[in-house]
């Protein structure tokens, strides 16, 4: 499949990796829009978070747990920002189910 993250995930294409298990590769964003801006992406490919079904309940638990996880590590005290970026309109650049992890300053709201 010819798809970036998969590539990422697969190690065909190079990335800054902070974490890894069996449901989720963590890596650092090559365009970071804040201190700390990291992905996590199931390894399992879906194209978008408008794919999700049923069985996926306990993948999407799993990236929140791992975002706190990883945001502990970094030392992301005062906060962080979790977004996913849906199919067009949502902003969404490839279609592999991403959720961008932000911090290490202060974000402002309403996003774009
Ligand atoms: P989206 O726009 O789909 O929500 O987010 C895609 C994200 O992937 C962007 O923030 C972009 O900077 C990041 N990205 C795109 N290509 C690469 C890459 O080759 N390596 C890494 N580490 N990040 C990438």
């Amino acid at each position: 499949m010819d798809c970036l993250f998969c590539k990422i995930i697969s190690g065909e294409i190079p990335s800054d990796k902070i974490y890894e298990d069996d449901l989720v590769y963590a890596f650092r964003d090559i365009d970071p829009q804040a201190p700390t801006h990291f992905l996590i992406v199931p390894k399992e490919h879906i194209a978008s978070a408008d794919e999700l079904e049923e069985r996926h309940k306990e993948l999407v638990g799993h990236v929140f747990l791992i975002a706190k996880k990883i945001c502990a590590e970094e030392g992301l005290t005062k906060g962080y920002r979790i977004v996913n970026n849906c199919k067009e309109d949502g902003g969404q650049s490839v279609d592999h189910l991403h959720f961008h992890v932000l911090g290490g300053r202060s974000l402002k709201w309403p996003p774009g």
